[in-house]
């Protein structure tokens, strides 16, 4: 079984940054309101990742972190709908494979919280911990008995800046959640959640920059059930910067050809030349009009009616850019 659970750590579990990513997912899907990163020397040392979440009851502890035991797809209907997030119920084992896992909880409403630890894998016996309602993930020493994959991970700096543009990420697609993130005993970033419009703008900015802000464009249209939100940069905003480019589809970012070639074809279109366009947009739609489990790493989706989808961001974009009604 622990050769199994590393082996599917492998596909799931490349870097400390994909830790961040299960755990914070995890906590979204317990509810969350507040969540706390914290990482050592780029994640590699220690991720502990905590959260104002429903928690685990003392008997499902174990439980978490045995493979399999979760999966929340029962049927090919969970999978045409997947509304949460996390689906594979693997999360947990993988990890816990290759590295030394501490999970310590506390079920709302619970009188007192239980941890776990488990070592490469082994999980050893639940016992009582004092700590407040929610849940507590700390992995450390990533990797320690994998020395091959330790290998592939980067400088700390690299490390830790794939885990900051993870939480930029998850803080515009949840804007309704309290971010935290420390790096060595350091504040990186610390987001309220946003409330209004004020508090919105306030975060898109922590995260795209007040630059970006100042300038941007607002979208907000809506046709035939599709529904498009955020800022574009103005054509000649002058930070060349290719990694200010988010899309989400229902709040999952989305690395898409067909998307990205509406937005380029936009700007194109209205003598934007030279530049990365710069945005950060929100699609929604019918979850069951996009597949999103085409490659659960690589951020692509599948529109079943594509063209509909192209044709309205490129023109929704293309409007706001040049100024006139489609
Ligand atoms: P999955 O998320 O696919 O179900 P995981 O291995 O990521 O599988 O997590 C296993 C289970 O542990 C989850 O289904 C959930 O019941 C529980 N769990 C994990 N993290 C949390 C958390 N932060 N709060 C509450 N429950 C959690
Ligand atoms: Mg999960």
């Amino acid at each position: 079984v622990h050769l199994v659970n590393q082996i599917a750590a492998g596909e799931v579990i490349e870097r400390p940054s994909s830790i961040v990513k299960e755990l914070v997912e995890n906590s979204l899907d317990a509810g969350s309101g507040r969540i706390r990163v914290e990482a050592e020397r780029g994640g590699a040392r220690r991720i502990r990742v905590s959260d104002d979440g429903c928690g685990i009851s003392r008997d499902e502890l174990a439980l978490a972190l045995s493979a399999h035991a979760t999966s929340k797809i029962e049927s090919l209907d969970d999978l045409e709908g997947v509304a949460t997030l996390g689906f594979r119920g693997e999360a947990l084992p993988s990890i816990a494979s290759v590295s030394r896992l501490r999970l310590a909880s506390r079920p709302a409403g619970a009188d007192s919280g239980f941890e776990l630890e488990a070592e490469a894998g082994k999980v050893g016996e639940v016992r009582p911990a004092g700590m407040p309602e929610g849940t507590v993930i700390e992995v450390r020493d990533l990797f320690y008995n994998t020395p091959a994959r330790r290998k592939f991970m980067r400088t700390e700096r690299t490390e830790f800046g794939h885990i900051d543009d993870l939480l930029k990420r998850l803080a515009l697609a949840r804007m309704d959640v309290a971010l935290d993130l420390a790096h060595d005993g350091r504040m990186v970033r610390s987001l309220a959640p946003a409330a209004d419009e004020a508090t919105r703008n306030r975060r898109v900015a922590a995260v795209c920059g007040e630059a970006f802000m100042e300038q941007a464009i607002v979208l907000e249209e809506a046709h035939a059930g599709l529904r498009l939100t955020g800022w574009i940069a103005r054509p000649g905003f002058s930070r060349s910067q290719a990694d200010l480019q988010f899309f989400f589809v229902n709040g999952r970012l989305v690395r898409d050809r067909l998307v990205a070639h509406a937005v380029r074809q936009a700007y194109r279109d209205v003598l934007f030349h030279g530049r990365h366009p710069a945005f950060a947009l929100m699609l929604e739609l019918d979850p069951q009009r996009v597949d999103v489990n085409v490659h659960p790493q690589k951020h692509e989706v599948r529109f079943r009616d594509g063209r509909l989808v192209h044709d309205f961001l490129f023109k929704t974009i293309h409007h706001a850019l040049s100024g006139t009604r489609p």
